[in-house]
């Protein structure tokens, strides 16, 4: 560890310059500063439909009125409960026009889980789809009475007591009363994921998602280069601020257009990709993983795509390259995020207008007009050059603070501004960043420290294993030890005794698999993580074979 004592900080910046953010500005007036550029280039293609940058500056203006005309008021909470869509753009956008505030909520939770949401944020009007209304009716919760006590909008035919979608898009976008916003104004409330325990609410200030968005796209040599002719692919949902913030805001802001897809299916993924000529694709690896692995991928046109972006959950060389030798001819790179970062710490720099050569497992380098350092968790030390240690972020892109916790929120944000992210990585002599994994997910073999993504990776390039994941078992003598769940590829046998030989021969005695269980499928979540806790709870009820 390094002998710097902890005032004297070693910090990590961009080899980006900073540049001059506008994070005065509302969210809204900053992603829609440009648009008299691109005005009638197509913006959001949803299926059949497609609306210019124009049309959708104008139903946002026009969800904003409506939204203002149903009561909805600066510092107002309203829950986007929805899958890609463009009305999840009108309302998001809408809302920030007014001062409001969105809360973005996956509508696969259940009834419970959106009620928690929905309690904590203390929404004032949901805009969802028909068929997960039920979900806000249910006995179970204490919900309002939908139509009296809480309004319900629905995109496409509405329930009893909801109000159609065109209520607020069909309003008068004159009406839209003018309100003064102030950069440090929230306007966004994602919810973490959930990895780790329950997903935490998060306060996005409209002064830090213009920075982050900045951070991205601005400048003479943005980091993530789009331009007005890119066809941005929206597979990721929406709830989730990776998409909402790297995919659809970074796009209105840049000009680019963007694809919605309702959900992943691997065969209309690659058939969209072909037919919209789709030039930069933000993906999770569950979905590299697909695309590396799964035979359709040879039947398509896939030359249109530039720019290969994972994010959200670790990604090891092994598969970052098999997917490479598919899609010779893109920039291949990785960004990572946390909610809490608002959301990206780091970005591959070889989607930057300018490029630089970048190595792969990398997760780029922290953003331009931020400050990344790594420190020892146990003393606080800041750390230098390939030393792995806990990250930490400073810059006006982070959260203001976790939605009604104080405490979380100190503890998470020092005195000095720092966010401390609880994920273990280090920065190499290019000033790259390596992400090791959470400091919570990792294994303890007696004093030894084992990272689970480091073995998922070396398992996942095996041709016969498909998917698999690693958690840790209890173990009177080591302490913990590695255990694998491992999905067999289609038509392939493997033994258990094999996987730990593939295993043992690449790694150091102590990162050795102890156990494998062979499973249909690895849990994972919406954002793309795979479950570890559901597995640790598998292991420990013995219902694991
Ligand atoms: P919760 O905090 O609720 O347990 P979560 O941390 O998974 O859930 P998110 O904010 O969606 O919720 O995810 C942030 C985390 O995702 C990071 O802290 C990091 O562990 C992981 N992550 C994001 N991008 C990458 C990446 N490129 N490589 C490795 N890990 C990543
Ligand atoms: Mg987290």
């Amino acid at each position: 560890a390094s002998k710097d004592p902890p005032t004297d900080n070693f910090i990590f910046r961009s080899k980006l310059p900073d540049i001059s953010i506008s994070n005065h500005l509302p969210l809204h007036t900053y992603c829609f500063e440009k648009i008299a550029e691109f005005s009638d280039a197509p913006s959001l293609i949803s299926g059949s439909t497609a609306y210019t940058f124009a049309e959708t500056h104008l139903l946002c203006q026009k969800s904003a009125a409506g939204l203002s005309n149903l009561g909805i008021k600066k510092g107002d909470v309203i829950m986007v409960l929805l899958q890609n869509s463009p009305e999840f753009a009108f309302s998001f956008m809408g809302a920030s026009m007014i001062g409001a505030i969105t809360t973005t909520a996956n509508p696969f939770c259940t009834p419970s889980e959106i009620y928690k949401q929905f309690s904590a944020s203390h929404t004032k009007l949901v805009i969802t789809q028909s068929q997960f209304v039920d979900k806000l009716r249910d006995d179970g919760e204490k919900f309002p009475k939908i139509g009296e006590e809480l309004t319900v909008i629905t995109v496409d035919d509405p329930p009893e007591n909801c109000l159609h979608f065109s209520v607020i898009s069909g309003a008068d976008e004159k009406d839209v009363p003018s309100i003064d916003i102030d950069p440090d104004d929230p306007v966004a409330l994602p919810f973490s994921s959930g990895t780790t325990g329950f997903p935490k609410g998060v306060i996005l200030s409209h002064k830090s998602l213009i920075s982050s968005i900045a951070q991205q796209v601005d400048g003479e040599n943005p980091n993530l280069y789009l331009k007005s002719d890119d066809i941005v692919l929206c597979v990721l949902p929406l709830f989730h601020v990776y998409s909402l913030n790297s995919v659809l805001l970074c796009s209105l802001r840049a000009g680019a257009g963007v694809l919605l897809m309702q959900k992943f299916e691997i065969g209309s993924l690659l058939e969209l990709i072909q037919r919209h000529r789709v030039s930069v694709t933000p993906v999770v690896p569950p979905l590299v993983l697909a695309l590396a692995k799964n035979p359709m991928v040879a039947s398509f046109d896939l030359s249109s795509i530039r720019i290969v972006l994972s994010g959200a959950a670790p990604l090891g060389k092994e598969l970052e390259d098999a997917l490479r030798s598919r899609l010779p001819q893109a920039a291949f790179g990785q960004g990572y995020g946390m909610t809490e970062a608002g959301p990206v710490l780091s970005m591959c720099l070889g989607f930057a207008k300018q490029p630089f050569p970048t190595k792969s497992g990398s997760c780029g380098t922290v953003v331009r007009n931020a400050e990344l350092k790594v420190i020892d968790p146990e003393t606080g030390l800041s750390l230098t050059y390939n030393q792995p240690g806990e990250i930490c972020i400073r810059g006006p892109q982070i959260m203001k603070g976790y939605l009604n916790d104080a405490e979380a929120t100190a503890s998470t944000i020092d005195v000095d501004g720092w966010l401390h992210t609880g994920d273990i990585g280090y920065v190499d002599d290019d000033n790259e960043i390596f992400i090791v994994d959470r400091v919570k997910e990792l294994i303890k073999f007696k004093g030894f420290q084992v990272p689970p993504a480091e073995l998922e990776a070396l398992l996942i390039s095996h041709p016969f294993i498909a998917d698999a994941a690693v958690v840790p078992q209890k173990d009177e003598v080591n302490g913990e030890v590695p255990v694998a769940f491992v999905v067999r590829s289609k038509g392939f046998e493997i033994t258990e005794e094999s996987v730990k030989e593939f295993i043992a021969k690449q790694v150091v005695f102590y990162k050795r698999l102890h156990k494998v269980c062979f499973v249909h499928a690895i849990p994972k979540s919406a954002s793309g993580k795979i479950l570890r806790k559901d597995l640790r709870a598998k292991l420990a009820s013995g219902s694991a074979s």
